[in-house]
């Protein structure tokens, strides 16, 4: 069973994590293997996850999808970071963007000059040293020749699915509908063979995906793969969904604003706002939830709020027998860093590059597991990271959080950065070191000294360094059209 070739691939689920895998195994190995997607109607879908990360373009790129048509399509706009409002304290914000900050030398990064220049008064904030932060600053944006702004996109998820549907469909992918009711497994070797809908129909495979959501129906319900509770460390557990109406230009990031046991974020689109309260039961009700988010919502409901459960963590394997786990029927961590759509971009790319064409083979099984495993872990520590380092402690929900035990690969990082300002990139990582160093400091975490070999320059010299660093970046920001008026130029919806 297990060294059947691969000529039927069978997704579950049409979410974001059903379409974009269809669209990407159709386009790129749709010549070999026979895609299927089936999804319920009467199911639906999650129906948030409107923010992403820039690594979202290169996968357009691999499906040659017009950044401009895709935009018009789904309501999108530009995306240069996050504004994390009265996470470090009530009162204190940060913007952690996209960018490079500053100019790296061989030794150490550019924090380490930034502290001598804070020491001797000369620094501006540490964002004034990189584009993508100024322009989110001055609600400035343009697509430039020469890529120098890192950005990602805020759309609308459901436009987005049925766009990615079409593509799937037009390079040969076949939607069924129906509700999945049985999911048939070989009797050997519990390789999965089958899915009956509740109209009776059949659908064999030589391999599944699973892009059924939370309920994770092929690799939990039936192959039960395990979970990896982490609740402990990222205690949000509910969500309340709402769309407004726009009351003003969209700006180009996406807004995190911390309350008393949760966090509210706000995502502008071209024709709407989407909003909505993450929380933790075990300190906040619901109604409190509600009420909060209520109060802190600007422009006229389009939706009531929807509420969604979740428990954060991931499956102890993704990949079991002929199936594997993509989207949040993989685990789901927090949308704070927008990282669940740059995790199943990752999971249908490695699953592609370790396609099994010849056959399920066990090492290709372990590669894959041990790879997301290293990926989600890594992705957890810096979600784990705005929570813990925190100067609040004015609820029970903060205080759990400045108090609670961390993963002892997160203490080390913390530590070294307290201690020496260093910040290393584990190779394989999502974020970098720039992410790294502008939430550290953002949450109020300053190192005790810096790198000796910024003493190599004089004061004068330093000034200079950073003043020059500033005012190119300033001069570059100058000449950015506001953002909306560059949207409606570039990419207005039809
Ligand atoms: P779903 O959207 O739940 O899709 C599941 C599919 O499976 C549906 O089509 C459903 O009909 C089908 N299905 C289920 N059972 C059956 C059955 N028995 N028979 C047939 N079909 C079935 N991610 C980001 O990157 N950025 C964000 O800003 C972000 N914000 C989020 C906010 C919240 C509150 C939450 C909870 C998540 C957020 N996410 C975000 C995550 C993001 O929403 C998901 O990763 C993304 O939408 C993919 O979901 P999915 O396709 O895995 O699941």
């Amino acid at each position: 069973m297990e060294h059947n070739k691969i000529k039927h691939v069978v997704i579950a689920g049409g979410g974001t994590a059903g379409w974009m895998a269809a669209a990407s195994i159709a386009k790129l190995l749709g010549r070999t293997v026979k895609v299927s997607l089936v999804e319920s109607e009467q199911i639906g879908t999650v129906g948030v996850g409107e923010a992403t990360i820039p690594t979202i373009l290169t996968l357009h790129e691999l499906l040659k999808i017009k950044e401009q048509d895709f935009l018009s399509a789904v309501g999108g706009t530009f995306k240069l970071g996050i504004s994390f409002e009265n996470w470090h304290d009530v009162g204190k914000n940060y913007i952690h963007s996209f960018g490079f900050t500053g100019k790296d030398c061989w030794a150490a990064g550019f924090q380490h000059f930034w502290l001598k220049g804070r020491d001797m008064g000369i620094s501006k904030e540490f964002g004034e040293y990189c584009n993508e932060w100024l322009a989110a600053k001055r609600n400035r944006f343009a697509v430039l020749p020469n890529q120098n702004l890192n950005y990602a996109y805020h759309f609308d998820s459901s436009r987005y699915a049925a766009f990615l549907r079409k593509m799937a469909e037009e390079y040969g992918a076949t939607r069924i509908e129906g509700k999945i009711q049985q999911v048939h497994q070989d009797s050997d070797s519990g390789f999965l063979t089958g899915l009956t809908l509740e109209s009776g129909q059949l659908i064999e495979g030589d391999f599944f995906v699973d892009c059924t959501g939370f309920r994770g129906l092929l690799i939990e319900q039936t192959l039960q793969a395990g979970f990896d509770d982490w609740s402990h460390w990222l205690p949000c557990d509910s969500a309340l969904a709402v769309q407004t109406m726009n009351v003003q230009p969209p700006i180009p990031y996406t807004r995190s604003i911390a309350h008393e046991a949760g966090w509210q974020w706000r995502i502008p689109l071209q024709h709407r706002t989407g909003n909505g309260m993450v929380y933790c039961s075990k300190f906040w009700s619901r109604d409190e939830a509600e009420e909060k988010l209520r109060g802190n919502l600007e422009g006229e409901l389009v939706t009531e709020p929807r509420p969604i459960k979740f428990t954060t963590g991931t499956r102890k394997r993704h990949w079991v027998k002929n199936c594997v786990a993509v989207g949040l029927s993989s685990g789901f961590m927090e949308p704070l860093e927008s990282t669940s759509i740059h995790l199943i971009q990752r999971s249908v790319v490695r699953f592609m590059q370790m396609f099994p064409r010849e056959g399920v083979r066990q090492p290709d099984v372990d590669e894959f597991n041990a790879q997301m495993a290293a990926e989600v872990e890594n992705t957890r520590d810096f979600l784990i990271l705005h929570y813990h380092v925190t100067d609040r402690t004015d609820t029970p929900f903060w205080r759990y959080c400045k108090n609670m035990d961390i993963p002892d690969s997160l203490q080390h990082r913390i530590d070294l950065f307290k201690e020496t300002g260093r910040v290393f990139k584990v190779p394989t990582e999502l974020f970098g070191e720039n992410s790294w160093v502008q939430v550290m400091l953002g949450q109020g975490l300053y190192p005790q000294q810096y790198h000796s070999i910024v003493n190599m320059m004089g004061d004068d010299e330093l000034k200079q360094f950073l003043d020059g660093i500033h005012s190119s970046v300033d001069k570059l920001v100058s000449q950015l059209p506001e953002h909306e008026r560059f949207v409606n130029h570039y990419c207005r919806e039809a």
